[in-house]
């Protein structure tokens, strides 16, 4: 687990978790540091890769690889479901 979350107070670099609570994918932890003992919190997220998408094959848009935006989301998948009433 990293823990290398600067001090906001003193820019300390090593921080003790003194209380970590999960929630809705994130966790909200309690850090203490260790020069001044000044107490902040971090939330903690999983970052997935899967914000990028990759257009399937024959959707032409501009990139191979396009950040997730659930405009283009939905054209693909419009595209799609075209595709497979073809079949
Ligand atoms: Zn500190």
């Amino acid at each position: 687990m990293a823990n290398n979350f600067q001090c906001p107070n003193c820019g300390h670099k090593a921080s003790a978790v003194t209380d970590s609570r999960p929630s809705r994918g994130t966790a909200r932890r309690r850090r203490e540091c260790k020069s001044c003992g000044h107490v902040f919190f971090t939330v903690e997220a999983l970052h997935l890769p899967s914000g990028l998408i990759k257009a399937p094959a024959g959707f032409r848009w501009t990139g191979g690889v396009q950040s997730f935006e659930h405009r283009a989301m939905l054209k693909a998948a419009k595209f799609l479901l075209q595709e497979a009433k073809k079949v």
